[in-house]
């Protein structure tokens, strides 16, 4: 069995997503980073391998994510593309007539506006919490509840509170306002809800033209009451694809995929034994002129595969040791 493999890996989680020739997604794979990128990528593959179809050969490759550049050299990726672009293509996929991405995981979060199939638009937080996974981790932790029944306590609210305030900790203080006053904890948890999407919406979203159909994306699509939530201010409907966690993985495995048809060149993909080989990386800063770039290199079984951060290309265009393959 031919698949593509795609490979999101941001500092939170490292997604991992096989798709076969039709584009129909195969098997995905949910990690924590916790810091060490490559080895958790290479702890992925070996599952994969595992627990994959027997005869499995992977003819494409792709990574995305804020770690894409290291994870792309060291699986030999034939193609390395931004999160924007990897959410954007796999939510075409399922629908090419979107219009609008949201994707909120639990430290990020975006907006993608498209038309016609073409990014026209987008915006990224990485700054501020109140728009992400985090804040509404942080306050299901403060009203000792699960997060895992935020969703369905949301949905069975009768009067939600307006928990007012832009940022995480106005928001925070309201609350705490709130259940001071005997509100019932479903109101709250619905509130809070309506305050992350009004986050969201003020902040990420802030000038955007967002039109239906929308998609959902990320760890937080899961929240069923942000959803309803997001439908309850924009008044239409919001869908959540089923593998809403690793679109971002999927999109890479199908921009793989188009790579290799476009191309009609073999994969660059180094193999499975890529999982099982040492990789370092390291980065020094050169003196070489007053710019000072800090360079990277990385170490595939103790020979460089790649260096990058050099603005001359004195070190990038070295040669290195070329991909199997
Ligand atoms: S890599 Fe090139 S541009 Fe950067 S410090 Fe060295 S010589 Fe200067």
């Amino acid at each position: 069995l031919e698949a593509y493999l795609g490979a999101d890996v941001g500092s939170v989680s490292t997604n991992l997503a096989l798709v076969d020739g039709e584009g129909q997604v195969l098997t995905t794979l949910y990690l924590r980073t916790q810091g060490k990128p490559v080895q958790v990528v290479q702890e992925g593959l070996r599952t994969l391998e595992e627990e994959g179809p027997p005869g499995l050969r992977i003819a494409g490759a792709g990574s995305t994510g804020s770690a894409r550049q290291l994870v792309g050299v060291v699986l030999g990726a034939d193609v390395v593309k931004n999160e924007i672009t990897a959410h954007a293509v796999a939510a075409l996929h399922l629908a090419p007539d979107v219009r609008t991405v949201f994707e909120i995981g639990g430290q990020d979060s975006k907006v993608i506006i498209l038309r016609n199939g073409v990014v026209v638009d987008f915006a990224m937080n990485t700054v501020c919490a109140a728009g992400t996974g985090s804040f509404l981790d942080h306050q299901a932790a403060r009203l000792g509840v699960p997060i895992e029944r935020f969703g369905d306590l949301a949905l069975a609210a009768a009067n939600p509170v307006r928990i007012a305030g832009r940022c995480g900790v106005f928001a925070e203080s309201d609350m705490i306002h709130k259940q001071q006053e005997g509100h019932r904890l479903e109101d709250i948890v619905a509130g809070l809800c309506e305050a992350l999407v009004r986050n969201y919406l003020n902040n990420v979203g802030k000038g955007k033209d967002l039109r239906p159909p929308v998609y959902f994306q990320g760890g937080v699509a899961a929240n069923a009451g942000i959803r309803w939530a997001f439908e309850r201010a924009l008044g239409y409907p919001v869908t959540v694809p089923e593998h809403h966690k690793v679109m971002g993985a999927i999109g890479a495995a199908l921009l793989a995929r188009e790579a290799i048809a476009r191309e009609r060149r073999p994969t660059s993909f180094r193999g499975w034994t890529v999982s099982e080989v040492e990789c370092l990386s390291g980065s020094f800063e050169c003196r070489g002129c007053p710019n000072r770039c800090e360079v990277v290199q990385v170490w595939l079984s103790g020979e460089i595969i790649a260096r990058w951060g050099d603005r001359c290309g004195k070190w990038g265009n070295l040669p290195v040791a070329r991909p199997a393959g």
